[in-house]
């Protein structure tokens, strides 16, 4: 029987084939490993204290990964080293798209990452086209005979790169994995995956590339960072990209663990917008009574007036029809379309922005990465709010100012007053553009 679904993986009995029995060279291992009052998950490397998580008869599971299929002392692990079986294909991209000079340079720098198998950290600003940097690096690996994989936490993210990568690389058959899907498992050189589906791999990839390494969930998910871990062979390299570090990684290349590029400009080569706040104290109170600050009804009557399209964040799902009764009093005839994430209608709205049928849209922080509206000012009330980490404030800045036509567009927020998320939004955006004024 091809045993290749065991290639650089580690499964379970119950996700092995019906009737399947192993070779001599498959390697089993036990799942958890148990010392003294505590037991370890191999899969995530989770410890947990054996009398939270006992089952009948002296046998324990792990909690943590629990969604991937139990792991447990019934279990073990089945596992083939990663052979790199795959075609020769001499020149695998298919893509006829060009680069700007400066993404041909981080596309260099990229090549030779991958190519070295170094731990890097490619620090792109929203909006600098950076899947299009890494088609050069992915294709020579390829060419070198090597696994790839590229993850992240999202799973629009997967969704999205998926069909870009497959036209981009026509003759690969590429393997996408993710916890929505139906399609079964396949040995591929190039794999497009959540990181949740790292658990699955061990010493799988000669290149790992991360994708959205800020995102939730894997910004701080010690389980996640260690299926990265796994996932990599040994001598293997791992490009994180992102276009908000967050303090860990940034901690990781002071260290000198990790190197660092920058692209902090956008591919139309300009800067990010910066941010500009306005106070006001009351506007928690204001939304209550049907108000809205004074700075704000300005600024939307501006955008109304002069027909410039907007996105407008407000904390909280609550805050939504709160807002839309306020604005109601300043402007009754005006419609008001909201939107988060649990919206039945979520997409049709976005759809509707999309296809300018409406001027603006007001939602939650959904809309904080990945959609992209051309030509958009941004406005955020309620800034200051817990729910916005700084990372968030960024990529939500970050939607103004994307297209050629109109790249500079506003970034306003509303606060009752400064926190440190929007105190360090804030010098991220003009820390990379005084990186991006020495290249403009
Ligand atoms: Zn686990």
């Amino acid at each position: 029987m091809n045993e290749d679904f065991l290639y650089g993986r580690r499964l379970l009995i119950q996700e092995l084939p019906l009737n399947y029995k192993p070779s001599d060279q498959v390697g089993i291992s036990p799942a958890m490993e148990l010392k003294k009052t505590m037991i370890r998950c191999t899969r995530c490397n989770y410890t947990s204290s054996i009398s939270e998580v006992a089952l009948p008869q002296n046998q324990y599971f792990c909690p943590k990964c629990i969604a991937l299929g139990r792991v447990s002392t019934l279990t073990k692990f089945y596992h083939l080293p990663e052979p790199n079986q795959f075609p020769t294909v001499a020149d695998p991209l298919t893509w006829q798209g060009t680069l700007s000079p400066l993404q041909q340079q981080c596309s260099l720098e990229v090549c030779h990452c991958l190519q070295r198998h170094f731990k890097h950290l490619l620090w792109a600003v929203t909006g600098a086209g950076k899947t299009e940097m890494l088609f050069a690096a992915i294709s020579q690996a390829l060419s070198r005979g090597e696994r790839l994989a590229i993850a992240s936490p999202r799973v629009d993210v997967c969704l999205e790169l998926y069909p870009r990568l497959q036209l981009a690389f026509a003759n690969i058959e590429i393997c996408l994995l993710h916890g929505r899907q139906d399609e079964p498992y396949s040995y591929r050189q190039l794999t497009i995956c959540t990181t949740h589906q790292l658990l699955r791999f061990y010493h799988a990839f000669d290149n790992l590339i991360v994708d959205e390494v800020d995102a939730f969930p894997y910004a701080e998910n010690q389980q996640l960072y260690f299926a990265t871990q796994q996932a990599i062979k040994p001598s293997g390299g791992c490009l994180f990209l992102t276009a908000t570090p967050g303090p860990k990684l940034l901690r990781q290349v002071k260290r000198k663990e990790i190197g660092i590029s920058y692209l902090p400009l956008r591919y139309h080569g300009h800067l990010l917008p910066e941010i500009k706040v306005k106070l006001a104290p009351t506007w928690r109170s204001q939304i209550k009574q049907k108000k809205l600050p004074r700075t704000l009804v300005q600024a939307i009557k501006i955008r109304l007036v002069q027909h410039r399209p907007f996105l407008l964040f407000v904390p909280h799902v609550a805050d939504l029809s709160l807002f839309k009764i306020s604005l109601s009093k300043y402007f009754p005839k005006q419609e008001c379309v909201t939107v988060h994430a649990a919206d039945k209608k979520r997409l049709e709205k976005v759809q509707l922005m999309r296809d300018q049928k409406i001027l603006f849209l007001v939602t939650t922080s959904i809309l904080e990465r990945g959609v992209t509206f051309p030509d958009i000012d941004v406005l955020v009330l309620g800034a200051d709010d817990n729910v916005f980490s700084s990372a968030a404030l960024v990529q939500i800045a970050g939607r103004a100012g994307r297209s050629l036509s109109r790249p500079t567009g506003d970034v306003l927020f509303w606060l009752g007053s400064y926190s440190v998320n929007v105190r360090a939004a804030i010098k991220q955006i003009k820390f990379v553009n005084q990186k991006g004024r020495k290249l403009q």
